[in-house]
């Protein structure tokens, strides 16, 4: 690593969607971005999306390595981890944001579609919170923001495996803004409403009148949109805020 790089940057997820733009937001100079992806079953279609990520990145100045990761998997996260401080010695900055969906009404909801989200969702950040953690503690340094949801707060019919997932970082986020405080670690969590992403895209068109509807500024939102609010708590002017959660959601839950 170059002696100008100053800022280790982890991002989960950041092969596509809000990821990717939360990579192109914090690329510079100064930054060496690791991502991680993973979609089981289509494993070239997604190396191409990270490569394109690591191409966007090295474009906007900065530089970026994607590696296929499950945040599910602690033995994975471990050794992704393992590789980025071997190389780097530090993580300044994670972003938990790799998440799924497996919508379906409770009462027809199968325990394998509540375990996958819960899984990825929760406890992936768990996972590499707890990990990066032990890093940042010993620099007595680090941000951590936790991607979230509006439905994590107020629920959403179909998604009671989402929703529980999401309201569990909501409450990651504040427990471990509170024990990592006294290290000067920072965490935080941002919450979308309905963002134009991949994720989005599966849903039928009523489901997006209906949840358009719900959104005073009348729009979808732009994964620019989080990764602005992420930019921001990762910078030097959000060193007071801690254990917060940001809605950037067009004002869909005010
Ligand atoms: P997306 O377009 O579906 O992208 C999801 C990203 O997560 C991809 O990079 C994917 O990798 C990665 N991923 C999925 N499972 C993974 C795993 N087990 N291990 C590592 N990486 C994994 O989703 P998005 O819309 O950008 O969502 C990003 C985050 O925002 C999620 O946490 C989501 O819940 C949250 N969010 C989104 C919205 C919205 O409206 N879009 C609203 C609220 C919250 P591959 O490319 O390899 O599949």
């Amino acid at each position: 690593m170059a002696d100008n790089i100053k800022r280790t940057v982890v991002i989960t997820g950041g092969s596509r969607g809000i990821g990717r733009a939360i990579c192109l937001a914090l690329a510079g100079p100064d930054a060496r971005i690791y991502f991680n992806y993973f979609s089981p079953g289509n494993e070239a279609v997604e190396k191409a999306a990270a490569d394109e990520t690591e191409k966007l990145v090295a474009a906007a100045g900065g530089s970026a390595a994607g590696i296929s990761v499950n945040v599910a998997s602690k033995e994975e996260v471990t050794a992704f981890f393992e590789k980025i401080t071997g190389e780097t010695d530090r993580i300044d900055v994670l972003v938990n944001n790799a998440g799924i969906t497996k919508d379906g009404l409770l009462v027809r909801m199968n325990e394998k579609d509540w375990d996958d989200v819960i899984s990825v969702n929760l406890k992936g950040t768990f996972y590499c919170t707890k990990i990066a953690a032990k890093t940042m503690m010993k620099q007595r340094y680090g941000r951590i923001i936790n991607i979230a949801s509006v439905v994590g707060v107020t629920g959403n019919a179909g998604q009671a495996n989402y929703a529980a997932s999401k309201a569990g970082i909501i409450g990651l986020t504040k427990t471990a803004a509170k024990e990592l405080a006294p290290r000067n670690i920072t965490v935080n969590a941002v919450a979308p409403g309905f963002i134009e992403t991949d994720m989005t895209a599966v849903l039928s068109d009523k489901t997006r009148e209906a949840m358009l509807g719900q959104v005073p500024l009348g729009r979808a939102g732009k994964p620019e949109d989080v990764a602005a609010a992420v930019l921001f708590l990762a910078s030097e002017g959000a060193c007071y805020i801690t254990g917060q959660v940001i809605h950037v959601s067009g004002g869909m839950y005010i």
